[in-house]
């Protein structure tokens, strides 16, 4: 049996993954410090012989026992209000992080997949962005932290790919949905879904014009599932190209839901994208992949994880700081 290591197997993109390859007839590793990640994403799996769970950060030096076919690095705060309130957990694990996963890897003749992100493409001058466009990021500003943070892991990446012989794979995630987000992780859809089922106003950042592109979770697991097992070593955009405005998307999750909620608008966080659509052009070349969940089909599946979620009372477990330095 092939054995894989998901470290952040207990975040949303994480615990997608570790169903998409138990399915699959892997054995599946989850490892999570649960700073930003979560049992309740993952409980169903506990008990199953080709499932263990490791609480340990991967940033301190990782052992696994036996062997490892891959190993899909997914570790780290992920959305603005994490990483704004997580900033140096959120370096570390973007540089030492990758570092003790890609030595692991190195250790064992493990295949490794970084999860990297649009976020490298910054305020980005270039629309679409292919993979080989550079970016426009601001270091010092307060996204830096996530976005330097996977820069420097990409390099570290291919550093581990040239010089080590390391068989690597980056893929570049954009705006990503689906049932398991956090409600109170800071991103618009489920602050917009909180609000709409709350009946509060629904908070859109600016005019509302900025752009970003969604795509369902399910559509993107497939993607990196089909990325893993090619040979591409380079970069590769995965993500669903429909481009709509976030005012659009505000009004569409409050017409989806049924609820009165005005809009109301607020500052736009500095720094914050003016557009964002992935060229998939490389993606549809190399792996045969494009999004196949419409928008519709999208969220009426969030919706309900949301109804239900909130219909059980459970509450979300505010963001643990670790040790933060
Ligand atoms: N946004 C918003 N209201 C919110 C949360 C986010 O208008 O309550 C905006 C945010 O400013 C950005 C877009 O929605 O322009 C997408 O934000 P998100 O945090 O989901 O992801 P980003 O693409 O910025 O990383």
């Amino acid at each position: 049996m092939k054995r894989v290591l998901i470290t952040g197997g207990a975040g949303f993109l994480g615990s997608h993954l570790c169903d998409r390859f138990l399915a699959e007839g892997y054995a599946v590793i989850c490892m999570d410090n649960l700073i930003t990640g979560s049992k309740d994403n993952i409980e169903h799996l506990f008990g199953r012989e080709d499932f263990l769970f490791m609480h340990q950060d991967v940033t301190e030096f990782i052992h696994v026992p036996g062997p490892l076919d891959a190993i899909l690095h997914f570790a780290s705060p992920a959305s603005p209000i994490d990483y704004l309130e997580l900033p140096i957990q959120t370096l570390k694990v973007g540089s030492l992080g990758t570092h003790k996963a890609l030595g692991l890897a190195k250790a064992k003749g493990a295949r490794f997949l970084l999860a990297s992100t649009s976020e490298c493409y910054g305020d980005p001058l270039v629309h679409p962005q292919p993979e080989s466009y550079w970016g426009n990021v601001n270091p010092v500003g307060p996204r830096g932290v996530y976005d330097e943070a996977k820069r420097f892991a990409e390099a570290m990446t291919m550093a581990y790919h040239r010089f080590h012989d390391v068989e690597t794979r980056i893929v570049r995630i954009f705006n990503t949905y689906g049932p398991r987000m956090r409600l109170n992780d800071g991103r618009a859809l489920p602050a917009f879904m909180g609000q709409a089922l709350r009946g509060e106003p629904i908070t859109v950042f600016g005019d509302g014009s900025q752009t970003r592109s969604f795509c369902y979770v399910d559509d993107l697991v497939e993607g990196i599932y089909r990325l893993l097992h090619s040979n591409e070593a380079e970069p590769c955009n995965i993500g669903n190209p429909a481009e709509m405005t976030i005012l659009e998307f505000a009004q569409k999750v409050v017409e989806m839901t049924g609820s009165g909620s005005e809009i109301s608008f607020k500052d736009l966080p500095k720094d914050d994208p003016k557009v964002r659509q992935p060229d998939i052009t490389k993606a549809r070349a190399i792996l045969g992949w494009e999004a196949e969940v419409d928008l519709d089909t999208g969220l009426a599946r969030t919706l309900d994880f949301f109804r239900a979620k909130i219909a059980s009372g459970r509450a979300e477990p505010p963001v643990r700081a670790g040790q933060e330095g």
